[in-house]
């Protein structure tokens, strides 16, 4: 089948609900003495002082001396719940695109080890590519993206929306504002790089949108 195009799928927020996730850590982790005011505190210093949160570094940054007990819980959940907490949209979008023949690739920002549990956990389909990344998207998708006449590029977050449209203007670009998992919706584009604002996947390229915010220009091409 002649490929219709690529579409980049960013992971947390967009396909896989990462605030749950958050919750059910939070949950897994109260048992061994870390409360959720240090949990968040932890989290959000590793966030900002390292970029990317590794599982090994946040166990150490925690008061709990129950550090093995920490890790081991933190994988547990991964394994139980990782397949669950991939949006029932983003798998029928995923399937719907893949059988209409896009190729998909998720792009994602963070730490390795952590990335890649939580990928292998989530079910996606084995054709969908994997790339993650410690640097700018638009950094780590700039060998893919040269193979393609259209892409699409679909995150939560407006910085690398921003990044991704200014490197490769031919990119259609999909800010998603899941009403549910959407931490960093109020945080706006600087450039209005984002050809559209979405509230989830339930749609298909080349068929419009029925959900969507603001101005976009959809139908799309
Ligand atoms: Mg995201």
């Amino acid at each position: 089948m002649k490929k219709k195009g690529l579409i980049l799928l960013d992971f947390d927020h967009t396909i896989f609900n990462t605030t749950l996730f958050v919750r059910l850590l939070k949950d897994a982790l109260k048992p061994l003495g870390v409360t959720e005011e240090e949990f968040g505190q932890k989290r959000e210093y590793l966030k900002d002082c390292c970029a990317v949160v590794d599982i090994d570094s946040f166990t150490l940054q925690l008061s709990s001396p129950y550090k093995k007990e920490m890790h081991d819980a933190i994988h547990h959940v991964i394994e139980q719940y990782g397949h669950s907490l991939v949006f029932k949209d983003a798998l029928v979008f995923i399937r719907r695109h893949t059988a209409m023949g896009w190729d998909i690739v998720i792009v994602t920002k963070g730490n390795y080890e952590l990335q890649t549990e939580k990928i292998a956990h989530s079910g996606l389909p084995e054709e969908v590519g994997v790339v993650i990344t410690q640097e700018r998207k638009d950094k780590a998708i700039a060998h893919i993206v040269e193979k393609y006449d259209v892409i699409h590029f679909v995150d939560d977050k407006a910085q690398h929306i921003d990044e991704v449209k200014k490197a490769f203007p031919k990119i259609i670009t999909h800010f998603i504002k899941r009403p549910e998992d959407m931490p960093y919706g109020n945080e706006d584009s600087q450039c209005g790089c984002a050809d559209d604002v979405i509230l989830d996947l339930v749609w298909t390229i080349g068929e419009g949108v029925q959900n969507m915010q603001g101005n976009g220009h959809g139908p799309f091409k």
